[in-house]
């Protein structure tokens, strides 16, 4: 789809003054190539620069963190958070710790997350945050500084009501212990909403851990239920083997469909008796290993393939779960080619913009991450209220609570999908629903 001509200057204006930022200009693009229906019905929603406004970020934070490694060193790596969008509530949204981690990456994940926030109708805004630091090969000791030197900045910018983190790539329960530990430290307070993710016996949220893969789960279900089909003996490829990926092969499980093939950053596994699970979080939750090491332990046919290419494995069903453009248009044809018929995004923007498009050309059902993988942030805020209300789900209860989320997020885009003459165009569904009920709530606010 081409940008509406009446939306040309709102993207010319966000890579004038964003320069350098690809996946910031990727993600814009993408929202924006979906709103030229919605201004043709509502021309209003051009008024008072809202578009203008929705693509700049209300703050941006940028620190340097200071931290002494095993060897007594002095490293020094930068933080980042971006307050992207407050009008539906404080700002909510992952830590990354990555070397890839810039503004440009952070800004295109917070507005990313506002629109997945405002569609699962919860009363959060959008942000995200993080660092370049790489946790690879550090010890629990240099792991604890660096997250205490982050939080020593972090915690003037943060609050219940402010701003509230929560993981993403390279943090998970661990470091969000040290960071709530620091934040309690430095403030003298025990304000458990301040940050999610948080472990059971410290505040968290049953299901927060699975929240995203089960979340992303749930999403595919829904979208294979249109068709009359669904996961029960579907063979389904999982890129990555960390926190997303994991709980969405024991969610694919657990609805009878057989995970053939995981990953992480430096190879593939494929095994076509089915990925063993427990294996994979012995692997990556226990001993914090590589992937490699489940060909080392697994009896039976498992192959590893270092630098290997996932998406040549066949499969009915493909769920990037690692990171932002890990899927690109040779990959989507290999899937084509062996038969996929539906994707589902676990990661933020793993497909290429190319993909996608042969994906939506060839039929394949095509869930976006901002609304497929909306589970973990909504599961989030289940946690906030829970804090809140100083109370504690089961898991049954706030499982179920995380499955009505799903199933209302998946018929919000579909239906505006329809409404808008898009039958089963999910993209734009997401993009425009998520982009109504942030509009609504800034309008009402007046111009800020
Ligand atoms: P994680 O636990 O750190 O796992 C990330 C996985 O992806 C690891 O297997 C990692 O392999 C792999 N990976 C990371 N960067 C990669 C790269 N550049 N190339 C290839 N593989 C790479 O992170 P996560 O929380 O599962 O997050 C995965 C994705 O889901 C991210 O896009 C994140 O933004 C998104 N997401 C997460 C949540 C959440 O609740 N955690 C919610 C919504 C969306 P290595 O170990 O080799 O690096």
């Amino acid at each position: 789809m081409a940008i509406d001509e009446k939306l040309e200057p709102v993207m010319a204006e966000v890579m004038r003054r964003n320069p350098g930022e690809t996946e910031f200009h990727q993600a814009t693009r993408e929202v924006l190539e979906s709103l030229g229906v919605v201004l043709a019905r509502h021309p209003d929603y051009a008024q008072d620069a809202l578009l203008e406004r929705i693509c700049e970020p209300e703050r941006q934070i940028i620190f340097r963190v200071p931290w002494v490694d095993d060897d007594g060193c002095v490293q020094i790596n930068r933080g980042f958070r971006v307050e992207f969008n407050s009008a539906l509530g404080p700002y909510k949204g992952g830590l990354r710790f990555h070397p890839s981690v810039s503004l440009g990456i952070v800004k295109f994940l917070g507005f990313e997350q506002t629109f997945k926030n405002a569609l699962t109708g919860m009363p959060i805004g959008g942000g995200k945050g993080g660092s370049d630091f790489n946790p690879r090969g550090r010890s629990e000791g240099e792991i604890m500084r660096f997250c205490q030197s982050l939080m020593t900045e972090l915690y003037r910018h943060i609050g219940e009501y402010t701003d509230v983190p929560a993981g993403d790539i390279g943090v998970g329960q661990r470091e969000i212990g040290f960071m709530f530990g620091q934040y309690k430290r430095i403030t003298n307070r025990y304000e458990s909403g301040v940050l999610t993710g948080k472990g059971l016996r410290w505040g968290g949220s049953r299901v927060r851990r699975e929240a995203t893969g089960y979340g992303t789960t749930y999403f595919v279900q829904s979208m294979l239920a249109t068709k009359g089909d669904s996961l029960e003996g579907k063979r389904v490829v999982v890129s990555g083997s960390g926190n997303v990926a994991v709980y969405t092969m024991e969610k694919v499980i657990q609805f009878g469909g057989k995970v053939v093939a995981c990953s992480d950053s430096n190879g593939i596994v494929v095994d076509e008796d089915g990925i063993d699970l427990d294996l994979v979080k012995e692997i990556k939750e226990v001993r914090r290993e590589r992937i490699s090491t489940y060909k080392k332990l697994r009896k039976g046919n498992a192959t590893y393939i270092e630098d290997g290419r996932i998406w040549t494995v066949p499969c009915d069903i493909a769920m990037p779960s690692a990171t932002q453009n890990e899927l690109n248009g040779a990959d989507a044809k290999a899937l084509i080619g062996n038969g996929c018929i539906a994707v589902g995004e676990g990661a933020n923007m793993p497909t290429t913009p190319e993909a996608v498009r042969l994906f939506q050309k060839a039929g394949v059902l095509f869930a976006p991450g901002k609304a497929s993988n909306a589970g973990g942030v909504a599961t989030s805020a289940l946690e906030m209220q829970q804090n809140a209300s100083r109370d504690s789900w089961t898991f049954e209860q706030t499982e179920a609570r995380l499955a009505t989320i799903m199933a209302a997020i998946h018929d919000r885009c579909a239906e505006t999908a329809d409404d808008y003459g898009m039958p089963g165009n999910y993209v734009a569904g997401a993009n425009i629903a998520g982009f109504i009920r942030v509009s609504e709530a800034m309008r009402a606010l007046g111009v800020i």
